[in-house]
Order: C-alpha cells, then structure tokens, then sequence
C-alpha cells in the first residue's frame, strides 16, 4: 500500500476532481474494509445500499494497494464507464503510475483473419444489402482502430449478425497458427491485460476463464492478487451459464457447409466429401424431427429426462456423432494443408467433443454423474442442447490462498441474511456487511400496497391493477415504470393500459418492451421525459432514471422466476430429493433479490422522491411475506390509496 490514508482521500483530494462529490462516512468505512479485505487476502461480501458510492470505495484501495487487480463488472457498459470515466479521473487524482487495462470476451474484438477472409470473399458471405453497408462501416472502422473493440464501432449495432461473420470463437481462432497473430487485436487485449496493474474485466469473461482453466486449457484472463466483483449478485447466473455449455444446431450445419467448401477447393481427391457431409446433414435433419415434440412443451423446452420418447433422442444424437467422427478423421488427415482447412477441423473437433459431453457425462464427470442437467430449446429455426451444473458452490474454489476477493452490490442479502448467496457460491467463510443507502427513503418515497386488489392469480386481476394506477399516473410528475414478470404480461398491460389512458383523456405514451431494441427504447422514454414504460426482466436492474425521469414505479406481481425454467426445475427438484424445501431455499431468496432490484429502481440520487405501488398482496399477507418486505429500503409504507396519492401534494 503506498503512504496515503484512504479517508484523506475521500476527505481532501476527491473534492477537487469531482466538484459534485458529497463526502460520506458510510463511503469511507466501506473503502477501509476493502483494503483491509486486500491486505489480508480474505473475502469480504459487501452489500453497499443505492448512493454509497461503492465504485470509488474499491477502486481507491485497489490502486493505492500496487497489487494485480482484476475488476469484473456485470455489464460491458460498466465496464466501459470504469475504463473511461473513473478509472483516468481516479489516476490523475492519485497521481500514481498505475497501468490500466481493459479486456473483454473475443467476440467483441473484430477478427483479422475472418474479416479479410469476408472481405475477400466478394462479398457472397453477406445476407443482405443492410449487411453489405455495414460491412463497409465495418472497413473503415479497421482502419482506423487501434483496439478492434466493435464497441467503437457506433455505425454497426452490438447485436448485428455481421459481427459473426468478422470476430472469432475459441472453436474458429487459429491461435499460434494464425498469419495474423501478430496484428491480433485480442491477443494484443491479452498482452497488455497481463502488463497491466489494474485490468478490468467482466462476469462473463471472468467465469469464461475459470471454464478453461477447469479444462486445463489455456488462460485467457492474468492471475490477480485482488478480485473485485462489482453487481455480485449476477454471478451465480452467470457461473451457472459459464460453467456449463450450449451446442447450437446450425452452428455444426454451418461447420460442414463450410467443410464442403474448403474440401472441393483444397483436398477434392482425398475423400467422397459430400456423402461424408450429407451423411451428417441429413442426420441432423432427422435430430430435428425427433425433437419436435418440445415444440409443444411449455416454452418449448424441456430437460432431457421429460422429453417423450428420449431414448430415441439420444439414439439419434449417436448417430449424429459416428458421422461427425467419420468426417473428423478424414478432415485430421488433411487439416495441415491449408488454414481454411485447419480452421473447419478446429471448429468441427470442439463440437464434437461437446456433443460427446452432452450425450455421455458420466465419461466426462466422473466425481459427480447427477451434477449437470441437460435440456434440449425446439425454436423456429434451431435447436440448442443446453448443459448447466446444478450447483456453483464450487465458484469458491476458484480463489486462490493468496488472493483477496470482495464481492459488493447493493442487493446480496435477504432480511439482513447472506446465507443464500454465500451458499450458492461456497462462500461459507467470507465476512459478510451491509452500509446502509445514506438516502431518506422513509422520507422521499412511499411504498404503497392496496389492500383491496384480488390475489394475482384471478383474472380480471390486471384490470383492477391497471385501474389503480390511472389516478397514480394521472398526479405523478414524471415518468413511470411499470414492472411486470413476463412478456405476456407486458403485453396485455400495455393493451389494457392503452385503453384506460383513451377513456380518461390521459396524453401519455406507453414504451412496451420488445417494441424496439432495449437501449432505444430507454433513450426514448427518456426524451419523452413523462412517459410510460412497461418491461419485464431486463429492465428490474441496471437501468437508471433519476430525477423526474421515473418518480411512479408499480410492480403487479412479486418476482417469482417461472418454474419451467430447467436449471430452476432440476434445481427444485435436487433441493426435494435432499429433504430440502425449495420454496424457501431458493425460490423465495431469488424473489427477495429481483424484487430489491426492482423497488431500487425509484430513488437513484439524493433528491429523488416517488410512489411504489407493489400490487400483489403476497407481499403483506404470507407467512414468508417478511423475508420479501424486510429486504426492501426503508421506505414509508401504507397500504391507504389516499395516502400514497397524496404523497406527491404533501412532499412538492
Ligand atoms: S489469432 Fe484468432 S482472433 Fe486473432 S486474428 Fe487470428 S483467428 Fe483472429
């Protein structure tokens, strides 16, 4: 640690860089426990309520400490507000030499070896006229780049199918064999990451490298003295996605069309390509229609052991694979002959070691056979094996003796407890502590639970709910937020909604998700500046309205995740089988969260005040209603209509 006291920090220095910084005591102790976490290379679970400023709490000890540091954010939005915002703020007020380094996942850093190799395709890759435009947004944009970071890209949304075609995979980069490799963009992400005291990553990427160190593959992320996980309560999500797997269908149809190709251009004698291609096509063809019943299961999906007739799946999936080996063989004998050749081998070689995971764990996890479930996604287009551990307890193994990890969010305990998180990442030992949100909630805002809506589950439940919020929106001075669990819902709120606002004169415009991609649609409900809008899960966390941009949030149902969802469905299950009770094990701490991420969506800076309407009675009126209502800020609670509706005339 260098000779600077953290609370001189926060207290003398900060204020001159930051004019609008307000100092905090809460801030400052946060800080300290961080460095003393660092210091002992221990791991401390920090619960850092809305406003306590937790950004600049870890990042002072971290780079006043001179150790490695990895910081993981949850979003890459994050990230690049870290690297570009705080982060030079922070090292000109320390005026310490401090390498800062900035490391995403591969798919974000455009690919020179398939970008010349679209590029010299004539163009006959590109789907369409939008795609043969962003390809030449796409050139310019090479030209000019010194990080290939497609996020600087601004012509060419994150979400464009173009990407594809010019990042790479771990399955299609050639690695060491690459003509490019010394121009690389990713590699050179990777060297300075390395060089770097500081480098900042994200969840994803984080739980990436621990998938391939578990593997014994290779690294793609340095080893750090310090881990700061910024939005800790994503990771079991994450792990869950990360140290498990997914096979696309198309992607191994694409792999032997590619094959086909680069066979007839550069091996055409060696072998009867076609038949070896055919063979396997026309058998995952025949995958496809056997696994037409999930069509018809709820959210076309299903676990592995509820799919009718899964024998015969998993018969037909064998033969998928003896094709696949064939055409694997006769492609490694000739995969060193040219690098398009290698290129295909790679790909078609991890697929095939996937599907082998999927159809015989009990090969691959030996310790533990009943540790992974497997479920099958039927969409229009394509079809997905999914492969998902049951538990990432094991995350705490991943820390190393003489390493420090602080996990902070503002939403990690349920009713003061952390045991739910600490157990879902094996966490037992860590010190746990909350600093309050110097907010006044009880204050600034009202939480409002009618006491005279039916139960959600009746059917004209939406109507009434709708009804209840028109005088709500009516009086509010700013925008609204309407939380719902579902798309369907989203849907048939914004219907009802619609309807109400035109029988009441009411001139409003209602945002409903899915209507346009996420980040237009908060852009313009933000221009709008008093207008409606309707989301379901993405938009219970991380987005952000200060101010009069948002002073009405109204939650119809709690946050239940749906039961169909199979990681929670075999969770549920495992938890039965253990004597355990799922609603309360897990069901109920992951509503306690979302529904805290939710309700957090109200008073974002000091000044805000507003009005949260949570419809559903459950919250009041269970017997495990505590655990829900006691996770929220303190907030003046009523469950009189005249007296949340009047909170706006007595606090203005
Ligand atoms: S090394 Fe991999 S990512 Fe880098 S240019 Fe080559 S193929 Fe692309």
């Amino acid at each position: 640690m260098v000779d600077l006291d953290v609370s001189d920090f926060f207290k003398h220095k900060l204020a001159r860089i930051k004019p609008d910084y307000v100092f905090r005591q809460s801030q400052v102790a946060l800080s300290q426990a961080i460095e003393k976490t660092i210091t002992q290379q221990s791991v401390l679970i920090a619960e850092a309520g809305t406003g306590t400023g937790k950004t600049w709490a870890y990042l002072v000890p971290a780079f006043m400490s001179f150790r490695k540091t990895l910081i993981s954010t949850g979003t890459k939005a994050l990230q690049d507000q870290l690297f570009r915002k705080d982060v030079p703020m922070l090292k000109k007020a320390l005026g310490l030499p401090i390498q800062v380094a900035l490391l995403k996942g591969r798919s974000n850093y455009l690919c020179h070896f398939h970008y010349n190799r679209l590029v010299n395709d004539d163009y006959t890759q590109l789907n369409s006229k939008e795609e043969v435009e962003q390809l030449k947004e796409i050139k310019l944009f090479f030209q000019k780049t010194t990080t290939g970071d497609k996020s600087d890209c601004a012509k060419v949304p994150d979400k464009a199918p173009i990407w594809l075609k010019v990042t790479s995979t771990n399955e299609s980069c050639l690695n060491q064999d690459c003509p490019y490799i010394n121009e690389c963009f990713l590699a050179q992400a990777r060297t300075k990451a390395r060089e770097a005291d500081v480098v900042i990553v994200n969840h994803a990427l984080f739980f990436a490298d621990m998938a391939l160190r578990k593997e014994a593959q290779i690294d793609l992320l340095p080893i750090a003295d310090t881990v700061i996980f910024d939005e800790a309560h994503q990771l079991p999500e994450i792990a869950t996605q990360f140290l498990g797997s997914q096979i696309a269908l198309s992607s191994i149809e694409e792999v032997v069309k590619d094959i086909e190709l680069y066979t007839a251009m550069y091996a055409k004698r060696v072998a009867e390509w076609s038949k070896l291609c055919g063979r396997v096509t026309h058998d995952l063809m025949d995958l496809r229609l056997t696994a037409r019943p999930i069509d018809s299961m709820p959210g076309k999906k299903a676990i592995l052991e509820r799919i009718p007739d899964n024998e015969r799946l998993i018969a037909v999936l064998e033969k998928v694979v003896q094709g696949i080996d064939e055409l694997h063989k006769t492609l490694e004998a000739v995969n060193e002959q040219h690098l398009d050749l290698k290129e295909v081998y790679n790909r078609l070689n991890a697929y095939y070691g996937r599907l082998l995971q999927w159809i015989y764990p009990e090969k691959f996890d030996q310790d533990n056979q009943d540790s992974y479930v497997r479920w099958v996604e039927y969409g229009k287009h394509q079809l997905r094996l999914y492969r998902a551990p049951l538990s990432v307890k094991n995350v705490a193994n991943f820390k190393r003796e003489d390493q420090a990890w602080i996990l902070t969010s503002a939403t990690l305990s349920v009713n003061h407890q952390f045991t739910h998180f600490q157990a879902q990442l094996g966490l037992f030992d860590a010190e746990c502590q909350t600093w309050e949100s110097p907010f006044q909630y009880a204050e600034k805002a009202v939480m409002y639970v009618p006491d005279h809506l039916p139960d959600v589950k009746v059917p004209h439940y939406e109507q009434d709910f709708v009804r209840l919020l028109i005088p709500f929106i009516q009086r509010t001075p700013g925008g609204v937020l309407i939380l719902s669990t579902t798309l369907r819902s989203v849907e048939s709120l914004g219907v009802l909604l619609q309807e109400a606002l035109l029988r009441e004169g009411i001139h409003k415009r209602i945002f409903r998700q899915g209507e346009t991609a996420h980040r237009v649609l908060i852009d313009q409900f933000q221009q709008e500046k008093n207008g409606i809008l309707i989301g379901s899960a993405s938009f219970w966390e991380g987005v952000d309205f200060p101010g009069d941009l948002v002073t009405l949030v109204a939650i119809d149902k709690l946050p239940f995740a749906p039961p169909d969802d199979p990681v929670l469905e075999a969770r549920i299950e495992e938890c039965r089988k253990k004597g355990g009770n799922p609603f309360m094990d897990i069901q109920l701490p992951m509503a306690a969260i979302a529904l805290k991420q939710g309700a957090g969506r109200l008073i974002r800076t000091e000044q805000d005040s507003g009005v949260l309407i949570i419809g559903d009675g459950r919250l009041v009126n269970q017997r495990y209603s505590k655990l829900l209502w006691g996770s929220l800020p303190n907030f003046y609670r009523t469950r009189h209509f005249d007296t949340a509706l009047n909170f706006w005339r007595e606090n203005r």
